[in-house]
């Protein structure tokens, strides 16, 4: 049984008191809906992940994720921050690879490959994150384009390493736009996906890998969308910052 998980990417947004206020918030609200069988993690900008930790310590199902981690482990990288820094204060994930990092700061899959192998190899599972344009979509293989990315970045992975990523389409042209893609859209793709590692890794493995949507989830677009057979939860921008609407999006996992 693949676990459900609903992920909450802050992105570059509060301040800490809202940040606090915001985890108080869905820890209290959150947590007659959460069953052993949930993960909730909250990506909150780095410079918070050690306070929210300590206001998530007693609710089970919550962790952190940082949102972003460097390819190297320590040395003269100004502002960066290492898998080695992030396991040390008790970091179990990692976003790799958000389309706003491969856009705006030219993450390669190559590059992602190796952000992928320091987390891993730092006991952090990465949630790699993958994801077509609305040009590709539109005038390429889209489905083919994205099934690259996968494998450019993952498919160096042993069969057990593998099992402790998790996978997230989010395509671009949903992201942040309020153009969701529908539930149909959105299995098409996972299942392509499963499939492709499924041909990789075997039917086995690849049944047992989280694959979340992303992209302008909302309360009322998510039981649709957590309902299609692929799509084992979400990973959730703008709505996550607002804490009855992100414990809704809990609710329809
Ligand atoms: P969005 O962002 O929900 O605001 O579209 C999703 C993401 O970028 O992870």
């Amino acid at each position: 049984m693949r676990k459900k998980i609903v992920a909450g990417n802050w992105k570059m947004n509060k301040v800490l008191d809202e940040a606090i206020a915001l985890t108080s918030e869905l820890v209290n609200m959150a947590h007659d809906e959460v069953t052993n069988d949930a993960e909730i993690i909250l990506c909150p900008p780095a410079i918070y992940l050690s306070t929210i930790q300590k206001y998530i310590e007693n609710a089970p199902h919550f962790s952190v994720a940082a949102q972003n981690v460097s390819d190297k482990l320590s040395g003269a990288f100004t502002g960066e921050i290492a898998a080695p820094m992030l396991q040390s204060i008790g970091v179990k994930y990692v976003l790799v690879g958000h389309s706003e990092r491969r856009q705006y700061f030219g993450e390669t899959n190559a590059l992602l490959a190796e952000k992928v192998n320091v987390s891993l190899a730092h006991g952090i599972s990465p949630i790699f994150c993958c994801g077509e344009s609305l040009d590709q979509r539109q005038n390429e293989d889209y489905i083919g384009f994205v099934k690259n990315q996968i494998s450019e970045s993952l498919f160096h992975l042993s069969a057990e390493q593998i099992l402790s990523v998790i996978i997230a389409y989010e395509p671009i042209w949903a992201i942040g736009t309020g153009l969701t893609a529908t539930s149909e859209q959105a299995q098409e793709m996972h299942a392509a996906l499963r499939g492709h590692l499924a041909g990789k890794y075997g039917e086995e493995v690849a049944n047992e890998i989280s694959i979340l949507y992303g992209g302008s989830v909302t309360a009322a677009s998510a039981p649709e969308l957590f309902s299609a057979p692929d799509i084992d939860g979400g990973l959730v921008g703008g709505a996550s910052l607002k804490s009855r609407e992100f414990t809704n999006i809990i609710k329809a996992r």
